[in-house]
């Protein structure tokens, strides 16, 4: 038998995380338990559970490094930040994950860590920040504004400062980008989005390939308590079995809509890095094997777009993303969003047939549109 880590994304997506012992059940059945009888590996419900382990050997393989599940993928973002020294210096792209930049904000404001906000585009900004700081807190694709950044020589020059580097993977999934390969510290997912894919739990990881990192990551989460769900972590990972054929499709979906949603007169800029005329078009061909799913596109203001989402019938307003269903989400419209365009649309391309969701789409433009 070949090792496992040879195996294609879509063989491991099916094959990881399970019991291969004869006579056991396919799938790690969820075992409901606060306490185990004495004498057993785990003995406490707050230190392990079969379906957290299946779930984490899964992820972790595809990502390249051993993943630790936490509650939320909020959990998991607080796990990485909590260790930090107090008055430590963290760069967070401007634009970073609204939950993140909370996070921080909240912890800088009880003078717990200090911040550098920056345009993680913009490669050279990034480097800049690299002789002051010990935190480089790096997402891409980012929310919503889809910018794509230039991992290889940021994490090359991190490593070389050693500054701790956290990459938020959330919107490309393992099977775009592994950042662990680039040199990243950690990878986080919210398992809730594309992993989970749909729109029934609430999950989220750190992978490593570093076993001290791993461990104080357990610790935290023992000690912290924001551990997963059983149910969660066995239906994140009965979603993890199918993530790479519905990221495939979805994929193409959103290239489709974006392409179109550029002819439409109602639409005024469509971001999306599958687009050869965006600016981010190159970077995210040269790095990532896929564009994602994400579309943000732009409305005049936010009165057309709020129109435009109460005339959609078929795509929901909503604001998570992920899913099998198609949502659609107006970020501006959430404090802390202020630097977001107001009639910027978050869309989250699902798996209903390309066909109607462009009718439902185009359908909402043009009743938005007219006066
Ligand atoms: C949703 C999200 C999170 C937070 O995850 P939860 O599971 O909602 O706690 C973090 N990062 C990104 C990019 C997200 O979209």
């Amino acid at each position: 038998m070949r090792s496992p880590r040879r195996w294609r994304p879509e063989t491991l997506a099916v094959t990881a995380g399970r019991d291969h012992s004869p006579g056991a059940p396919l799938n790690i059945p969820p075992t409901f338990a606060s306490t185990y009888r004495d004498g057993g590996p785990v003995g406490y419900g707050r230190w392990g559970n079969p379906s957290w382990t299946a779930f984490e050997e899964a992820l972790g393989v595809l990502e390249g490094g051993h993943a630790v599940a936490f509650a939320s993928g909020q959990a998991a973002i607080a796990a990485l930040i909590e260790p930090l020294r107090v008055g430590a210096m963290v760069t967070v792209p401007a634009d970073a994950y609204l939950g993140t930049r909370g996070l921080l904000r909240d912890l800088e404001n009880r003078g717990r860590v200090r911040l550098q906000p920056v345009e993680v585009t913009d490669t050279s900004a990034v480097l800049a920040t690299l002789a002051s700081t010990e935190l480089l807190w790096l997402e891409s694709p980012t929310n919503p504004m889809l910018g794509v950044i230039e991992f290889r020589p940021i994490l090359a020059a991190a490593s070389k400062a050693g500054v701790t580097t956290v990459v938020d993977n959330t919107f490309a999934t393992p099977l775009l980008q592994q950042p662990l390969a680039w040199g990243a510290d950690a990878v986080l997912h919210s398992a809730t989005k594309y992993i989970g894919g749909h729109s029934d739990l609430l999950l989220g990881a750190v992978i490593t390939a570093d076993e001290d990192r791993r461990a104080s990551l357990l610790t935290h989460r023992t000690l912290h308590g924001a551990i997963p769900g059983v149910m969660e972590t066995y239906l994140a990972l009965r979603g993890l079995r199918t993530l790479p054929l519905r990221f495939a499709q979805q994929q193409r979906t959103a290239q489709e809509l974006a392409e179109r949603l550029t002819g439409h007169p109602a639409v005024t800029s469509v971001r999306y890095p599958g687009l050869s005329s965006d600016p981010n078009h190159d970077r995210a061909r040269a790095q990532m094997s896929g564009f994602g799913a994400i579309i943000s596109f732009e409305v005049a203001d936010a009165e057309i777009a709020d129109r435009l989402t109460g005339a959609l019938e078929l795509i929901v307003g909503g604001t998570s993303l992920g899913g099998v269903e198609t949502t659609i989400d107006r970020r501006r419209r959430w404090p802390g969003e202020e630097a977001v365009p107001a009639g910027l649309l978050r869309l989250s391309v699902g798996l209903e047939h390309p066909e109607d969701l462009w009718e439902d789409l185009q359908h909402a433009l043009d009743t938005a549109a007219r006066p």
